[in-house]
């Protein structure tokens, strides 16, 4: 081992992993020669524009001339820019983000010769009922049977399985909730999919949706027929009215892989983890684990006695106990690693989901975590993030303060507008009933729109246009829809329960009420002895009887049981200080703004405007 000559003490080992930092200098990364462009993602003709130094109408002409129509601000797809660049003569050159607070984004390119095989990320996905959490229970139990660890597990978020000697990892989390939440934030963390299908029930909205979800992040769908085992299961008509949706089976001369299963009599477990190893193997996922390592996080809560817990699935390189990691908007030190079979690790390579301990606050699933090198600039980055995302914050809330969503109404009333989507139409017309009777002092719900279906694009701009909430009753916004309500800062609210509507709206409505203040009592004061100042007047010597008086107060002068003065404090000091509060039991001086008449025996009665709720 190496020792430090001086103090003896052992060398920490030198890391050999590679930072995932570019290290190009800021001013250099995106300085363009004449004839190149810097392509940044959403770039929009005007944007391209000035890039290349010409007017709008020049590069809308050159677009024509390509065949396309185009405005000013139309965000232009890399295939165009990089066509319309050729025709004027530039070529385009990505941009190197070297703005360490955009580390999420920043491309890792890893040398081809350093990058091994890893694990494939799994999604379970499909309708309700349709056994997703009974197939990800069954999956989890089969590796007792293949030798493997079996024991109590936990939930944490992922776990995963050995087949073949080769490692899977399952996200522990059925449904398409969680995989178009962490889409909507920008993470890619699936590998492919798996469509269950209960053979009794056929291909349902939420089986339509997931699997459109599945196609528009490009990712291999693998589609599991369940429930086989039942005498009324009819795998043939699951794959004929699949196929009307593009996933054509291999056996019907298609590209999509079915696999027949029965979560719950574990039938054909295997046959699926078979295909999953040879689907991976045909997208060829590689990971170089020979750098610090970068992944997303799953699930993340706060513990009672580890502090923040966060289950992460590392992408690419190899995350080790003590790497100083940014979260998000926190950062931290990794202190412990495990998975759900509480197995301690030291370090995890890729695709390995584990559960850390370290961070300094709780991140949000779908953030992404990366290894700095330096703790202090890690710990900058954090912050900065954080207070990056305040303002932009602050920002939407301006937007939609509550005050905000009042419109005066032309007879001066005030009212919250709603948008109200509801599964169906039964339901919108006892809602609205409902919404529609309340009237909190004046104040009351005006549903702009209702309809039938999910919240969609229109209803967020609607319900922005005219300041409104939506109300989303037995239906879920897409990822699409939740982003656009986010950037324009409109507020969903999502129930399957029709009282906690009303009583939301009602709350909402008395938190909009002007406040409504009272005067709360802090502490008396008795007059023990006056001292005339000729500058200042009257100061009565006093001791604090009971509670506090605080010189922010309201003063009242008590004599003999009746009020004879009520006004400000004017001085209030502790021997020859002044001071904001004296204690029961403590001796203090005493003036009040315009108040000379105090006189020994007199009680000053201290008190403090409060707001008090509404019920
Ligand atoms: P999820 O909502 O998709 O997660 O569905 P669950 O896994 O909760 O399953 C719904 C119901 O279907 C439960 O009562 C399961 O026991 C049952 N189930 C799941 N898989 C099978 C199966 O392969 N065969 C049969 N007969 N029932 C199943």
């Amino acid at each position: 081992m190496a020792y430090n000559k001086k103090n003896k003490k052992p060398m920490p080992k030198k890391d050999f992993r590679k930072s995932n930092i570019p290290t190009v200098k800021p001013k250099e990364a995106n300085k363009p020669k004449n004839t190149e462009l810097i392509y940044r993602p959403e770039m929009t003709v005007s944007d391209i524009a000035l890039a290349m130094d010409v007017s709008n109408a020049i590069l809308i002409k050159k677009l024509m001339g390509l065949g396309m129509m185009t405005a000013v601000n139309q965000v232009l797809d890399r295939e165009t820019v990089e066509l319309v660049a050729l025709e004027m003569g530039y070529t385009v050159k990505d941009e190197v983000i070297t703005d360490l607070t955009r580390y999420d984004e920043m491309e890792i390119v890893d040398d081809p010769k350093d990058l091994v095989k890893r694990s494939p990320i799994i999604t379970i996905m499909g309708h309700v009922d349709h056994g997703k959490t009974t197939l990800l229970d069954s999956i989890r139990k089969s590796r007792v049977v293949s030798g493997e660890a079996g024991g109590i597990t936990q939930h944490i978020g992922a776990y995963q399985v050995e087949h073949q000697g080769e490692k899977i990892t399952f996200i522990d989390t059925p449904g398409h909730a969680a995989f178009t939440e962490m889409r909507a934030r920008g993470a890619k963390v699936t590998d492919i999919v798996i469509l269950v299908v209960a053979a009794d029930d056929g291909v349902k909205p939420q089986t339509i949706e997931a699997l459109q979800h599945a196609k528009a992040a490009k990712v291999p769908i693998i589609v599991a027929v369940n429930k086989i085992d039942k005498p009324s299961a009819n795998p043939d008509n699951v794959m004929s009215e699949l196929s009307s949706h593009d996933l054509i089976p291999e056996t019907w001369g298609g590209t999509t892989p079915y696999v027949m299963v029965s979560a719950l009599k574990k039938m054909g477990i295997d046959e699926l983890l078979d295909v999953i190893i040879l689907v991976s193997e045909m997208e060829n996922l590689k990971a170089n684990p020979k750098r610090l390592a970068k992944g997303t996080v799953i699930e993340a809560s706060l513990d009672k006695g580890r502090g923040a817990v966060a289950t992460v699935i590392v992408e690419n390189g190899t995350l080790k106990i003590g790497d100083i990691i940014v979260c998000g908007n926190t950062f931290g030190k990794i202190r412990t690693m495990n998975d759900d079979l509480k197995r301690r690790f030291t370090e995890a390579l890729p695709g390995t989901p584990v559960e850390i301990t370290g961070l300094d606050d709780v991140p949000r699933a779908g953030d992404v975590f990366m290894v700095f090198e330096d703790e202090k600039i890690a710990r900058q980055t954090a912050e900065a993030r954080a207070s990056k995302e305040r303002e932009t914050y602050s920002k939407q809330q301006k937007a939609t303060s509550l005050e905000s969503m009042f419109g005066a109404q032309d007879d001066g009333s005030k009212v919250l507008n709603l948008v109200l989507k509801a599964d169906v139409q039964g339901s919108i017309e006892a809602l609205k009933g409902m919404l529609e009777k309340i009237d909190i002092e004046g104040f009351h719900a005006n549903v702009v729109r209702s309809g039938v279906g999910s919240i969609s694009e229109s209803d967020i701009t609607l319900a922005s246009a005219s300041n409104a909430i939506v109300i989303g009753f037995n239906v879920r916004p897409s990822a699409a829809v939740k982003s656009l309500a986010e950037s324009q800062g409109v507020e969903i609210r999502l129930y399957n329960i029709v009282y906690r509507i009303t009583e939301d709206i009602e709350k909402a409505l008395k938190g909009m009420l002007e406040p409504t203040f009272e005067d709360v009592v802090t502490g008396q004061a008795e007059v023990r002895q006056i001292f005339t100042f000729s500058k200042v007047g009257k100061i009565a010597g006093c001791m604090v009887t009971d509670g506090v008086i605080r010189r922010d107060g309201k003063a009242t002068i008590i004599r003999d049981g009746v009020v004879i003065y009520k006004g400000e404090f004017q001085q209030l000091k502790r021997m020859k200080d002044d001071v904001k509060e004296v204690r029961q039991g403590f001796e203090c001086g005493i003036s009040i703004v315009n108040f000379n008449d105090i006189k020994e025996g007199d009680i000053i009665e201290c008190a403090i405007e409060k707001e008090v709720e509404v019920d």
